[in-house]
């Protein structure tokens, strides 16, 4: 038996690399009885026959999945945001942070356009870049249109299997592109042009870059927090993380419980009001939700 990694799912095949031979493989028996379908990024083992055909015997447990795209064992999201146009709104970046926290993905934030900023847009963007940077999170300011601000990224890719998340328009194509034209995927310009919306085929695929793995399709387009419990939000904030072990109760939602050692930073400047004030409206998105059944 071999093993190997998925990395295309296609027409029901999947193309399993192992030893950096692709071998085109079927799902086979024994993992149907483990009520799971094979996704890209799962790690297998494989029966392989002859002219590097396959049948996939085993998928190995995995350290986290999404479902749009459907991917899983993934290290890293690089959640792209731009300094404008779109505008650029924390509040839309701390929801991503969230969903990506909830998936036990590490994150790193790049905003693009800065090309595009006056000299004051351009303080506040870097405001915002050391605010996120004191919570632990890496940041990127970024353009694709003007290489000063195109810095040496390849080395956030290395060793990672990374899926590239933010809004529409916000100029993920256009960075993958910057970074290594031979990838080429569609921007808004050459969709245009071919008279299409974007992304119309759709079949996802890990692509080599810079020693990593990269979908070639955006992940974390679902933003609402339906598979978010209100008990799990604040570990989604790693600044709330490590300090909730202080409150008086445990299980202290940092709302209106007396003692809470998440209130009592963010008085003290610890913690950012803005992240807090996010993480009381999610909260509250979240405890609004109706039950699904
Ligand atoms: P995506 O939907 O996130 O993949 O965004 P695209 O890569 O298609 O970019 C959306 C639009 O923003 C296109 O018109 C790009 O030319 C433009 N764009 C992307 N990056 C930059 C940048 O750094 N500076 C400026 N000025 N425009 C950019
Ligand atoms: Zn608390």
């Amino acid at each position: 038996m071999k093993e190997g990694r998925i990395i295309k799912a296609l027409s029901g095949f999947y193309y399993v690399k192992s030893n950096d031979l692709v071998y085109q493989c079927r799902g086979r028996g024994v993992f149907r009885n483990q009520k799971i379908t094979p996704l890209v990024g799962d790690f297998v083992e494989f029966e392989a026959g002859d002219e590097n055909e396959g049948y996939i015997m085993k998928i190995k447990p995995r350290s986290n999945e999404l479902v749009r795209p459907p991917i899983a064992n993934i290290t890293q999201a690089i959640l792209v945001s731009s300094a404008h146009s779109p505008d650029f709104s924390s509040t839309l970046l701390d929801r991503f942070l969230v969903l990506i926290e909830s998936k036990h993905v590490e994150p790193v934030i790049f905003i693009t356009k800065v090309d595009t900023l006056t000299q004051s847009e351009k303080t506040e963007i870097e405001n915002v870049k050391k605010s996120y940077e004191r919570i632990g999170y890496p940041v990127e300011l970024i353009s694709t249109k003007d290489s000063e601000y195109l810095p040496d990224l390849t080395s956030y890719f290395k060793d990672k299997v990374t899926v590239i998340a933010g809004q529409s328009g916000v100029g993920k194509s256009s960075l993958i592109n910057a970074l290594d034209p031979t990838l080429f995927l569609e921007t808004a310009e050459i969709s245009r042009s071919l008279g299409r919306g974007k992304h119309t085929t759709r079949h996802v695929e890990l692509l080599e870059l810079f020693g990593g793995l990269v979908a070639d399709t955006p992940g974390f387009s679902a933003l609402d927090f339906s598979e978010i419990e209100a008990e799990e939000l604040a570990d989604c904030f790693p600044e709330f993380r490590e300090r909730r072990q202080l409150c008086k109760f445990r299980g202290c939602l940092h709302h209106k419980e007396p003692k809470c050692a998440v209130k009592e930073s963010v008085d003290n400047g610890e913690i950012e009001f803005f992240r807090y004030e996010h993480y009381l409206s999610f909260l509250e998105e979240i405890q609004s939700r109706k039950p699904r059944y």
